[in-house]
């Protein structure tokens, strides 16, 4: 008998064995593509064979890019532990991580993201987009600085996120900002539904989009880095698309320039990237990242958005890739640029009058009162 420890919720189950991972993972119900498998250090593909006396975690990691029968790495011909359907191909352990970092090189050089003389703010949350990103660009030379923001403290959660993202920079020695908002902004993120109206995931995405530009503005970093994937990218985008938010649209890109206003350049350079493979490079690097997710996340509308792209991308892999890279290159260029206008209340650009967040925490304090 083999033992299995799934995640999120945490339970455990015993299987017989030994048997095929996909068998397991049909039997047990579970979408490859939305999963990491592991045994001790190693991540198994799905036509390698849990042993009787295995201890196997199956690690969700909502999306993903992988599912074939390519058990050999495609670069050196080893065994490959990772396959990715939309490239057509396995890769062993050291090829994928090499693969990782030329994606994310490409993104940098391609876009011009960053100059090698930048102080770059990243963005950090705990979790594995954010920890990746933060280490593929510690490796690959840059000068960063972590930024972390505590959304609320009176719940197991958040506490845990901020002990996974210090370990991290304690290991590389690397400096970590660590920002209250309730010391910052005198409020936390779950009372601001109950008193704007605004759902959860919504005013949480708008207080820390706000907080790291006016951190990164204030502090003088020259680029925000954000680890932002291409699940994310592409499920951001199908709910512009559905509602035909052009402002949005517009300024949906891998690269925000720095403006007048006191926005600083804004990065994306893990947007090549699914989540599926951000997850298996923290896994390989051995990067300790937050698996649990948040426990306000449901009603999350992105989640949705994310489902009903990976049921297309199931069928026909690369799905994703196509919607997402081809908007950048054919239908963005096509779409005007709203004027913006600095913020009267926070100086921060907007297309409209006062802007989204200070929109949002005047109604907030009103209601409070
Ligand atoms: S799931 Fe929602 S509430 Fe939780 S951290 Fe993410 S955006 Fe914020
Ligand atoms: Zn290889
Ligand atoms: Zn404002």
């Amino acid at each position: 008998m083999a033992r299995i420890v799934l995640r999120n919720p945490r339970r455990e189950v015993t299987i017989d064995a030994p048997k095929r991972v996909k068998v397991v993972l049909r039997e047990l119900d579970l979408d490859p593509d939305a999963v990491l498998v592991i045994r001790g250090e190693d991540l198994l593909t799905r036509e390698d064979v849990i042993g009787s006396d295995d201890d196997i975690e199956i690690r969700p990691v909502i999306s993903g890019g992988a599912v074939g029968t390519h058990t050999k790495c495609r670069r050196c011909g080893g065994r490959g532990v990772i396959e990715l359907r939309r490239h057509n191909a396995a890769f062993c352990k050291e090829c994928f991580l090499h693969f990782f970092r030329e994606q994310v090189k490409r993104a940098v050089e391609h876009e011009q993201m960053l100059d090698r003389t930048d102080r770059v703010l990243v963005a950090v949350s705990g979790g594995k987009d954010s920890l990746a990103l933060w280490d593929v660009l510690i490796e690959l030379g840059y000068d960063t600085t972590g930024y972390h923001i505590v959304l609320w403290t009176d719940e197991e959660y958040a506490p845990e996120s901020l002990r996974y993202t210090q370990a991290f920079a304690d290991e590389r020695g690397v400096k970590l900002i660590v920002c209250d908002i309730r010391e910052e902004l005198g409020f936390t993120i779950p009372e601001l539904p109950k008193t704007t109206g605004r759902p959860t995931c919504g005013a949480c995405g708008l207080t820390k989009r706000h907080q790291i530009s006016k951190a990164a503005y204030d502090l003088g970093f020259d680029v925000v880095a954000i680890g932002h994937n291409l699940d994310d990218e592409a499920a951001v985008l199908l709910g512009n698309v559905l509602r035909w938010d052009t402002d949005y649209l517009a300024r949906q890109a891998p690269v925000l320039p720095a403006t007048d206003e006191g926005f600083v350049k804004k990065v994306k350079p893990l947007f090549r990237l699914s989540e599926r493979e951000t997850a298996a490079y923290a896994f390989l690097k051995k990067i300790d990242y937050q698996v649990e997710e948040c426990p306000l996340v449901a009603g999350n509308t992105q989640l949705k958005y994310k489902a009903a792209l990976d049921l297309l991308e199931r069928d026909a892999p690369g799905t994703k890739a196509a919607f997402y890279l081809t908007f950048l290159d054919r239908a963005k260029p096509a779409i005007a640029k709203p004027e913006m206008h600095p913020c009267p209340a926070c100086g921060m650009p907007t297309p409209g009058e006062t802007c989204a967040f200070c929109k949002m925490t005047q109604v907030h304090i009103k209601r409070k009162r």
